[in-house]
């Protein structure tokens, strides 16, 4: 299939929807221009289009694989993975004084949303090797930094993240790897990690894990657990790739999609790695390295949809069936719904990933307590609702194949699989509703009901123009007040828990609504008008279904006895 990066849409969303000027109005970003930013977007859409989408299927149908303890990665991937690290594409919002180009992380969500649309599997490497480059930015010592920095950054070494066992998955501090001091400044790390992407290629002249496991004098839990950078090669006297540390690939899992993202499990016996951040400081330096890779896999969510959605609606242009007034069946009511659904919902959760983006942005160049609380507060909802975006529109593109759409040979099948993961790794998107309604509302709901305010003022300022959508994004948004009120009054957790999956996903059913609205009023008579007049009509009114939900509760939830669930 085809897939063209959708470089247009990027441009409108940054420039009416997401506040780009802001970011550029900086000091701190003041290079990073609209200019600067079409330029970019252009030439990443070019090669995703061009060099990763050809690679999607080749993915699937000869996933990477083990030979004699050696990986060998898909056929064009050495290639592929070239193409990203040549282009810069790895270190786009990395910092310059180690080879990054420094640019607003806004503007690498949308590469990488591009590069996930573009195959899924591939993009997964440079984005576990971003979240590493950010961890090693904040937390190592400056040795490391200057060591490592500039290899993962140019992708000439790429970079892991190890933190799941088999009793400790949600559950990172149940985790049984261990570390001691060889008494040289290096640590032995010993344990085995499972599931663990890209644990290893042929492709870099090293691959990086970072490695969660505790210290002798390590508390149980997740207080005890502290961070190590352990490399495959141990790096020589001038930093290039030496001896082979005490770690193998011991098998590799196989999955229902995502074939060509090897995932491994990992052995480590005694290997040499150093510290990161302070000791049984582990889950802090960890954490900079998740909420970066949540806003990431979001992404991917978003990617995986968009091409999911360009692969039906050219299906849909071509297979004729029954009477319609082009005689095709993008012309039939229902699938027309289907279509316009997918558009309407990838149109949402891209502006919630931006939004959540351009928080981190503004954060980083103003050091703003608000904007930290607002990235904070977006990054569980950008991931959840990005990548079950992701999984509903792959899985409504199945749906508009019809049968062909159970055919692996259309790939409709391939986006549908290779996405479903999104919602599972780094941390469920269960996790993520109950971070939202408990440690991101630790505030009263302050970040939320700020939120709250923007969205109804510029409902507000929008009923000249448009009355009545911003009445139904207004009364949407005055619904979700009132949840978020009874959320926060809530003093057992479990009854935010029981419907913190419905809080989410209403919450973002009304940013949705809000971004729309700007849309709307931007493009007043035109396509995005009548998208958002779609969606404000016709998807917005779950969220009071959603809302209902989230308020009911933990005793219905709790209803049935385990005997009863199982009679
Ligand atoms: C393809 C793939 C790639 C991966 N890549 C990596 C990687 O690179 N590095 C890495 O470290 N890990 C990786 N993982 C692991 C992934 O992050 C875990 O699978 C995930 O965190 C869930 O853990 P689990 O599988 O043990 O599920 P469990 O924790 O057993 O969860 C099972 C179910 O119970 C729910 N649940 C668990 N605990 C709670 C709770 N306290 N409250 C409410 N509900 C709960 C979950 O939401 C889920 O629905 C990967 C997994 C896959 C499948």
């Amino acid at each position: 299939m085809t897939f063209r990066s959708p470089v247009a849409e990027y441009e409108f969303l940054l420039k009416h929807v997401a506040g780009y000027d802001r970011i550029a109005a900086t000091d701190r970003f003041a290079d990073a221009t609209a200019d600067v930013v079409s330029a970019i977007l252009t030439e990443a859409g070019k090669m995703c289009d061009g060099v990763m989408a050809p690679l999607q299927r080749d993915g699937d149908l000869t996933p990477a694989r083990l030979e004699n303890g050696v990986l060998r990665t898909s056929p064009g991937f050495a290639d592929g993975y070239k193409a990203i690290a040549e282009g810069g594409w790895i270190g786009i919002s990395a910092p310059e004084e180690y080879g990054g180009m420094g640019l607003p992380l806004t503007l690498a969500t949308a590469v990488n949303e591009m590069m996930a649309g573009a195959c899924l599997s591939l993009q997964l490497a440079p984005l576990m090797s971003q979240g590493q480059i950010e961890a090693l930015e904040h937390h190592a010592s400056d040795a490391l930094k200057e060591l490592y920095l500039p290899k993962l950054i140019s992708g000439e070494w790429s970079g892991t993240m190890n933190l799941t066992e088999p009793q400790a998955g949600s559950d990172v501090g149940a985790l049984s790897s261990k570390a001691v001091a060889n008494g040289d400044g290096t640590y032995a790390v010993t344990g085995q990690k499972i599931f663990i992407s890209w644990g290893d290629n042929d492709f870099c002249e090293n691959v990086c894990h970072l490695v969660l496991a505790r210290l002798p004098d390590g508390v149980p839990g997740t207080k005890g657990i502290s961070l190590f950078l352990v490399p495959k090669y141990l790096p020589d006297a001038d930093g290039n790739p030496g001896k082979a540390n005490d770690l193998k690939v011991v098998s590799l899992e196989h999955k229902m999609g995502l074939h060509g993202s090897p995932t491994c499990v990992m052995q480590y016996d005694g290997a040499t790695g150093w510290l990161v951040g302070k000791e049984h400081g582990g889950m802090a330096a960890m954490f900079t390295m998740m909420n970066n890779a949540r806003l990431g896999v979001g992404g991917q969510g978003v990617g995986a949809g968009e091409g999911a959605y360009q692969q039906a609606l050219a299906y849909a242009l071509e297979r004729k069936q029954g009477k319609s007034a082009s005689g095709v069946i993008a012309d039939h009511a229902d699938v027309r719904r289907m279509l316009m659904e997918m558009k309407a919902d990838l149109f949402a959760a891209r502006a919630i990933l931006l939004a959540c983006a351009q928080a981190i942005d503004m954060q980083t160049a103003t050091g703003d307590a608000g904007w930290a609380a607002r990235a904070a507060f977006l990054t569980p909802i950008a991931k959840a609702f990005g990548t079950d975006t992701g999984i509903r529109v792959a899985e409504t593109g199945v749906q508009v194949h019809g049968g062909m759409g159970f055919i692996e040979e259309t790939g409709a099948a391939q986006f549908y699989r290779d996405v479903r993961v999104t919602a599972i790794y780094e941390g469920t998107n269960g996790i993520q509703a109950m971070d939202l309604v408990a440690r991101k509302m630790m505030d009263g709901g302050e970040a939320a009901f700020a939120l709250i305010e923007e969205i109804e003022e510029q409902a507000e300022r929008a009923r000249a123009s448009h009355p009545n959508m911003a009445e139904a994004v207004w009364q949407a948004c005055e619904s979700l007040r009132e949840a978020t009120e009874w959320l926060v009054a809530q003093q057992d957790l479990q009854d935010r828990f029981a419907g913190a999956v419905p809080f989410l996903k209403a919450f973002a059913r009304v940013l949705g609504g809000h971004y729309h609205l700007a849309a709307a009023m931007a493009d007043p008579g035109g396509a995005r008008e009548k998208l958002a007049r779609f969606y404000i009509n016709r998807m917005l009114p779950e969220h009071a279904g959603l809302l209902a939900h989230a308020q009911a509760g933990a005793e219905g939830a709790f209803a049935l006895s385990l005997d009863e669930l199982a009679g």
